[in-house]
């Protein structure tokens, strides 16, 4: 079968298109015919070596598709289920296995594309809204990025829970797409200070939470925007790694609280992993939670898609397609 697997760590070149032996399910493992793959910014840090793994690598950690062969022990999933998944390595593939505990049989009327597309992002936003910082009518979040796969997301809860939600974007284009996605005010942090405008936009309060998957560049003066005893979330680092930080720094900036969460911990066990994929899945079967899966690519094309992704040029969802 065809994959893309790292070799050597580095730019979107090194993605390479090739021949793999066709997985056989192990014990408690199933195997998944890939109809589409999602792609993640975590999918370039492992590429780029940022994040470590075993070379060659098979990148990849999200897919939907349909099982088309069971190994022992397996009771979650039978032959033919439609089903997606993430947090397992090896889905830029035409077949992956998998172990079952992590498959989700999608609901009647969720397609194995739309699977592949909500499971990593739509899980995230979902924990991060619900979970992370419990948002709720009378709160305040600045959503970076807000045109994201994450972002665009995460817009649509911050709404759904009655919040005030604020996004940045880099153009115009984008705060279209995040204002139609809920952000009642779109700050273009690439021509603005976002920190003066959350001000104002606030009347110098600040906000509850910020969600923050930038990093880098937005990181230090995202404090200065956070209400007393707000939550700085940290969860990616898309401009680069933040670097040190002085804890002293929360108790100048109001008592304020930081976390950086992983999708990986929010689904630990299956309880919670079937919990937030039911709540996602079914946001989107009932048409509350809508997709943007207007990029896709063949799976070949990987480094193109990467590209396009660090280049800023996407919206929503990336898609592979075997
Ligand atoms: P996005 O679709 O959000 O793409 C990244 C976006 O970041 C770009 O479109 C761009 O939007 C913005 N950006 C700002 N500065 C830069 C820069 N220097 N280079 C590239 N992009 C930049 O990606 P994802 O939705 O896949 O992921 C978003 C972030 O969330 C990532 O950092 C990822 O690691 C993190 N993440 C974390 C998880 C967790 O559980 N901790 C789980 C899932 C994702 P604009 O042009 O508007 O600035």
């Amino acid at each position: 079968m065809k994959a893309v697997r790292v070799h050597t760590p580095g730019g979107p070149e090194v993605l390479t298109y090739e021949d793999v032996p066709a997985p056989t399910p192990k014990a408690g493992e199933a195997v998944v015919k890939i109809d589409a793959a999602g792609l993640n910014y975590i999918d370039v840090y492992f590429r780029t070596g940022q994040y470590k793994a075993e070379l060659p690598v098979t990148l990849g950690m999200e897919a939907g598709g349909t099982v088309t062969a069971v190994g022992p022990n397996v009771t979650e999933v039978k032959v033919g289920d439609k089903v997606a998944y993430t947090g397992v390595p090896g889905a830029y593939a035409e077949l992956a296995a998998v172990p079952a505990q992590r498959l989700v049989v999608l609901p009647a009327g969720v397609a194995t594309r739309q699977g592949a597309a909500a499971m990593l992002q739509g899980m995230t936003a979902q924990y991060l809204a619900c979970s992370t910082w419990p948002l709720k009518s009378g709160d305040t979040c600045l959503v970076h990025a807000a045109a994201g796969g994450v972002g665009l997301l995460l817009c649509q809860i911050a709404r759904m829970r009655g919040a005030r939600v604020l996004g940045t974007v880099s153009t115009e284009d984008k705060a279209g797409l995040a204002r139609e996605a809920g952000a009642h005010e779109v700050i273009l942090y690439t021509k603005q200070d976002f920190e003066a405008e959350v001000k104002r936009l606030t009347d110098g309060k600040g906000v509850q939470v910020v969600y923050d998957s930038v990093g880098k560049t937005t990181f230090d003066k995202g404090f200065n925007c956070l209400a007393p005893r707000g939550m700085m979330v940290l969860y990616g680092q898309s401009s680069g790694p933040v670097g040190m930080f002085d804890p002293q720094v929360l108790n100048q900036k109001g008592s304020v609280f930081l976390t950086r969460p992983s999708l990986f911990h929010y689904i630990a066990t299956r309880a919670d992993l079937l919990a937030r994929a039911g709540e996602v899945l079914g946001w989107i079967r009932d048409g509350k939670l809508k997709l943007r899966t207007e990029f896709e690519f063949p799976l070949k094309d990987a480094a193109e898609a990467h590209r396009a992704l660090e280049g800023r040029r996407t919206t929503g969802k990336v898609l592979l397609k075997p």
